[in-house]
């Protein structure tokens, strides 16, 4: 099965079984079930999500395609418009892909946002306290010293 791609703005109602619909506008991928159980299959583009790649012909999406949540639960990867199929997954492989992909997701959400906001005041706060405790110890060495001559 092969898909041809189809460069939208809106992704229309009436989808055809093998175009994928390409919206760049609002960064995203739609395609029916490539199993033909006429399900609509949403891939979202994004660094935690899918990526495209489009060599001026056809379309390769990463990672693959595991429609888990269709009765179907197909599994397949999209490269270069072919419908590659993956061995039917079980339940057990279903729940590991399920949580590798949401810590993937928590990862990049927790270190953008440690980078953006908290995370480097902190990192200054703890030096500058650390510096602090330092010149206190040294300040009542001096005294201690001093007591002792
Ligand atoms: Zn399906």
């Amino acid at each position: 099965m092969i898909l041809r791609p189809e460069f939208v703005k809106y992704i229309p109602k009436q989808l055809d079984d093998s175009v994928l619909y390409v919206s760049m506008h609002f960064g995203t991928v739609v395609h029916r079930c490539a199993c033909g159980c006429g399900e609509e299959v949403v891939t979202p583009l994004g660094p935690a999500e899918w990526s495209l790649a489009y060599d001026g012909r056809s379309i390769s999406l990463a990672p693959s395609v595991g429609n888990w949540n269709f009765r179907c639960r197909s599994h397949y990867w999209i490269e270069e418009g072919r419908v590659r199929w993956a061995h039917g997954f079980s339940e057990d492989e279903i729940a590991l892909v399920r949580q590798e992909a949401r810590e993937r997701r928590m990862g990049y959400y927790q270190t953008k946002r440690s980078g953006r906001t908290w995370g480097f005041p902190r990192t200054d706060d703890e030096r500058g306290l650390k510096w602090s405790f330092w010149k206190i110890f040294r300040a009542l060495g001096r005294i201690w010293r001093r007591g002792k001559e």
